[in-house]
């Protein structure tokens, strides 16, 4: 069996410098962050250290939350799909204290892993169609919206979705490190925390 890879709390802060680092050099600074629950959570709030400078306003993090189900099709042989559900979404009246609306922002979505890509995909093709839409009813569709990700490691293996481009509005796709298709075991999950670390430093992940 294929090992897990311990990833520690030190590697997931080093990861999110990095992740910055790149953001800020090639798109600059964000307006909104977005956090996809749980797993985003932790890496949004540590990226966002890297991403404002001292003295500026905190970028504001916003939740979203999406589970993957399996969709065990029709029985008649059909390939079993994951469909996404929303378990929670953009908080519009918490943003209203930020900007009037996402139109023509600089936009963040972080997650801790790029799997399937399903999960990414909904999130950028749902939160592309919101914003179109009240870009559409205040006609300010000229205004290009950028839509980048930042996951802490991306799997490299066939994905079920793809990223339309075109929907990122020349945002960009980064990830901290590209890693086997194994599953990755993160410090916010362990109930050990102690033997959680060893195993990552014995793997290097530190
Ligand atoms: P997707 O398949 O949509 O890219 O990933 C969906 C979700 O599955 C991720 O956001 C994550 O919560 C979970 N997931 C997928 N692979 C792993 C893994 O190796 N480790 C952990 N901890 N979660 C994973």
């Amino acid at each position: 069996m294929v090992e897990k890879l311990y990833i520690s709390y030190n590697n997931v802060h080093k990861l999110c410098k990095a992740g910055a680092e790149k953001f800020l050099k090639d798109v600059g600074k964000p307006d909104v962050i977005i956090a996809i629950g749980g797993g985003g959570f932790i890496p949004a709030r540590i990226i966002r250290t890297f991403l404002r400078s001292s003295g500026e306003k905190n970028i504001p993090i916003q939740a979203i939350g999406l589970s993957l189900y399996e969709d065990l099709g029709t029985g008649n042989g059909d390939k079993i799909g994951k469909e996404v559900i929303r378990t929670q979404w953009l908080d519009f009246g918490a943003l209203s204290q930020h900007f009037d609306s996402l139109i023509g922002k600089n936009i963040l979505i972080v997650d801790e892993v790029d799997d399937t890509r399903t999960t990414l995909h909904y999130a950028v093709s749902e939160l592309y169609k919101d914003v179109q839409e009240i870009a559409e009813k205040l006609g300010r569709t000229n205004e290009k919206t950028k839509f980048s990700i930042f996951v802490l490691h991306n799997k490299l293996k066939e994905k079920r979705a793809e990223i339309d481009e075109h929907k990122m509005g020349g945002g960009e796709y980064i990830s901290g490190k590209d890693v086997p298709d194994q599953w990755i075991a993160y410090p916010w999950e362990s109930d050990d925390i102690d033997d959680h670390t060893k195993h990552a430093v014995e793997q290097g992940n530190i």
